[in-house]
């Protein structure tokens, strides 16, 4: 099935779904609130985002000297960096170094890039046990959901089925509370960690000039992922550079008031390959860069500021169209919200992932709260304007349009009965605007003829 017919079915049942609409409306909005509260943490908030979206501008412009510079340092200091084009490209590195390793288990924190490539159901087919270490992601991962929000992955889930699940599958109380789980899941998931070979974990940032890997979380599952296993992989996108250690300061504190609201999420961690010799932590240091269709982004001069996104999630919590359609999944594509919606048709192909431009009243709130002041409503723009300009739009929705031009400029068809334009607009904009809202009624009577009236004509 096509993409946009899955979304189709999946946002039939999320907006017929009254609770869990109600419920994302609380949730959203606590998130967002929070994050206002962040933003006034800064002194100079529009100057702080500026600063940040002129180094990721210069990390763009400058994208192959970076990464160069990133691997040197890497290299000089006993690491080692893969280059990947596409995600069977990553999990073909990741296979061969299970294999070389001859490790058997794998621990995994929350990583968006780690999604992308689909690497859990991917070494799930392999002998390697991988164990998720992110509370959301375990949680989702034994309900057998996909991840509803970047930051959140099982913000959508209800308080009843995390009890019964967490009861059947880890011995939970069925009267314990949301700390009682956490506790419960810290004590599930803790010896996974000490008997890993292997620790996966995405990056937040990767560091140019240092060849570091820069690390921000709030549970301090990321920085035991790699603490006692042998190995240390990690699989970041090329558009994760920082030029230096010294812009660290400003992007993890615009990226967890963003993100949170905290001033500085709770762990923050630079790991370095380092001299591993003192026995302690991993011996090996791999980082795996990620293409898979960022170059092409890069290529669209227009549009490669999409490339500066730091993953906070701030975009999809005040969109309007993220708070009905509810979670990443809905989607149809690995990250949902305004930022995912831009970067699908981009990096995935247009003519699949066109339809994820359309979802956007264009309100401009998404641009308003980027803290790298990424333009995303007039990008999402944009890639309405390329998918017309390659002839993409439905049939339907061409003869919707040269409809509607037709008659807007006929008198004699603006003044026709309001039933008749009733019933006309409803046969063609029936399926677009679903059956689950009131198709919005024509006046009884156009300007033309109140104004006649009016005037005795
Ligand atoms: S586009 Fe901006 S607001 Fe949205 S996730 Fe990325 S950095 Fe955050």
């Amino acid at each position: 099935m096509h993409a946009q017919e899955r979304f189709n079915k999946a946002i039939k049942e999320k907006i017929s779904d009254k609770d869990f609409r109600s419920r994302m409306g609380i949730v959203l909005n606590k998130l967002s609130s929070n994050q206002e509260r962040g933003m006034q943490t800064f002194a100079n908030l529009p100057l702080a985002k500026q600063r940040a979206a002129y180094t990721k501008w210069k990390v763009a412009e400058n994208l192959d000297k970076y990464l160069v510079d990133f691997e040197g340092s890497v290299i000089r200091k006993g690491g080692k960096v893969l280059w990947a084009y596409d995600a069977q490209n990553a999990l073909a590195e990741i296979d061969a170094i299970i294999k070389r390793t001859q490790a058997t288990k794998i621990v995994k924190s929350k990583s968006d890039i780690c999604n992308e490539i689909g690497l859990v159901q991917h070494l799930r087919k392999g002998n390697a046990k991988i164990t998720e270490t992110d509370f959301g992601d375990y949680l989702i991962d034994l309900i057998g959901d996909k991840p509803f929000h970047s930051n959140l992955p099982a913000l959508n889930q209800k308080a009843e089925l995390v009890g019964s699940i967490l009861n059947t599958k880890i011995k939970s109380s069925l009267e314990a509370n949301q700390e009682e789980w956490a506790s419960d899941i810290r004590a599930e998931i803790r010896h996974h960690f000490y008997e890993a070979d292997i620790g996966i974990t995405g990056a937040n940032f990767l560091i140019a000039d240092t060849g570091s890997v820069a690390l921000t979380e709030n549970e301090g599952n990321v920085r035991l992922s790699f603490a006692f296993a042998k190995t240390h992989i990690i699989v970041a996108s090329i558009d994760k550079i920082l030029p230096s250690i010294n812009d660290l300061e400003l992007f993890f504190s615009l990226l967890s008031t963003h993100a949170s609201g905290q001033q500085l999420a709770t762990y923050n961690t630079i790991v370095n390959p380092g001299n591993r010799d003192d026995k302690e932590g991993p011996s090996e240091f791999i980082v795996i860069l990620l293409d898979n269709g960022r170059s092409n982004i890069l290529a669209t001069q227009d549009q490669r500021q999409a490339l500066s996104c730091i993953k906070c999630g701030a975009c999809s919590n005040v969109c309007p169209v993220y708070n009905i359609a509810g979670g990443n999944a809905t989607y149809q594509s690995y990250r949902g919200g305004p930022i995912g919606q831009l970067l699908a048709p981009l990096q995935q192909g247009i003519q699949e992932y066109q339809y994820l431009s359309n979802l956007s009243t264009i309100c401009g709130k998404c641009t308003d709260v980027c803290p790298v002041n990424i333009d995303l409503h007039n990008h999402l723009l944009r890639n309405r304007h390329e998918a017309v300009a390659q002839g993409l739009e439905k049939t339907g929705e061409k003869l919707a349009w040269y409809t509607w031009k037709k008659f807007m400029l006929s008198r004699k068809a603006l003044n026709r009965p309001a039933a008749l334009k009733n019933f006309t607009f409803k046969q063609f904009y029936k399926s677009e605007w679903g059956d689950k809202r009131e198709f919005p009624k024509i006046a009884e009577k156009s300007f033309n003829q109140l104004w006649r009236e009016k005037n005795g004509l």
